[in-house]
């Protein structure tokens, strides 16, 4: 059995996982298409098992929105089912079954402390249009506030598109809240060191740059970061590779670009998932990503030898890892007593509106 951080009711805390799992899948079969359970690649491996899709935050915010259901469950963190609550269509409902389960990164990027950083900003470079972007990892005031100001929102498999269509528009970007993908992303389109700052939210004068090097700069990246993803090092990479000469090492762009310089290959969960299902039988591959999903990929293609790429931590988001089968069950037996997501129709409008253009930009 599973511990549950969570406070639900002793019955679902004291029930065997066989009968956790029956009563899932009893009630999927009584509600059937009024049910659609997103779950997230990150999510323990038994709750990915009873989903109805598996997907990455892109992946599954798009399939969110394409679903009629009445209840969508979204087993992730919070601004994931935020997220879907944004696109869904006003007879919608969407659940997060672990209401604690949230992103300590989306948490770094608060809305007071991004409009001071916005306000300021703008005065200290008053002749440049500025376009904000959020990664899907912010909370739903960010993504609103992107969609205010003329910007949008981007995962890690289209950031790099999102940059471009930033740069149509404006001279610089503001990116929101993960300083390391906005790193890696600049790297990629050859954007000069020298035309990249980061703004520190701590510093409440200009993030802990100059005048000088605002106006220098075409990408102000948020200090924002994933505790998971910066827990890799180059020092993993150059062990792996002296152990098992012919391995490939791929990682997520979330990682500091150091250890995305030396891997073999960088990219968001899909293009992993993707890497993996491609690779000829009998590769070593060593994931530099959360555990979970690495987990999964070794059980699934066992015709591959499938690494985690560890140092002396275990890179598991334990906020994804809160979801158990007690919640779950708790979640789908009592949906109509227990409190959705919701969101201020102002936010919604506008969040939609940022949310709107990242699907166009993904094509
Ligand atoms: S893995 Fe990192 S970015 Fe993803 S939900 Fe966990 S803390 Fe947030």
């Amino acid at each position: 059995m599973a511990v549950t951080f969570n406070t639900i009711p002793d019955e679902y805390r004291i029930a065997t996982d066989e009968d956790l799992k029956a009563r899932i899948l009893a009630r999927k079969a009584e509600l059937g298409d009024q049910l659609v359970v997103l779950t997230h690649h990150y999510q323990r491996r038994e709750i990915v098992a009873l989903g109805d899709y598996a997907g990455d935050s892109y992946a599954l915010s798009k399939i969110a929105s394409q679903q009629d259901a009445e209840y969508i469950v979204f087993c992730g963190v919070h601004f994931m089912a935020e997220s879907a609550e944004i696109l869904s269509q006003p007879h919608q409902k969407v659940y997060l079954p672990n209401p604690l389960a949230g992103c300590p990164m989306a948490d770094m990027a608060q809305i007071g402390n991004v409009l001071y950083a916005w306000d300021a900003l703008n005065k200290a470079v008053p002749d440049s249009k500025i376009i904000p972007i959020s990664y899907m990892n912010s909370t739903a005031d960010l993504k609103a506030f992107c969609g205010e100001n003329d910007g949008a929102v981007c995962t890690s498999s289209n950031a790099e598109k999102a940059f471009k269509w930033a740069f149509e528009r404006g001279e610089k970007i503001f990116f929101f809240p993960d300083e390391h993908l906005g790193t890696n992303t600049a790297n990629t389109l050859g954007i000069p060191k020298d035309q990249i700052a980061i703004w520190d939210y701590k510093d409440r004068k200009l993030g802990g740059n100059g005048v000088a090097d605002l106006q220098r700069a075409r990408v102000i990246l948020w200090k924002g970061y994933c505790h998971v993803h910066t827990t890799f090092r180059t020092e993993y990479i150059e062990k792996m590779r002296r152990e098992i000469p012919d391995i490939k090492i791929i990682v997520h762009p979330e990682c500091p670009e150091d250890v995305v310089q030396a891997a073999d290959a960088s990219g968001s969960t899909k293009f992993i998932v993707d890497y993996v299902t491609n690779a000829p039988a009998g590769s070593s591959i060593a994931i530099g990503t959360e555990i979970n999903l690495v987990d999964r990929l070794a059980h699934t293609f066992n015709d591959k030898k499938i690494y985690e790429l560890s140092g002396n931590t275990c890179a598991m988001c334990v906020n994804m890892y809160r979801t158990t089968l007690n919640d779950l069950a708790w979640c789908l037996e009592n949906l109509d007593s227990i409190q959705p997501i919701t969101i201020p129709d102002d936010i919604v409008r506008n969040a939609r509106i940022a949310l709107s253009r990242m699907l166009e930009i993904q094509g």
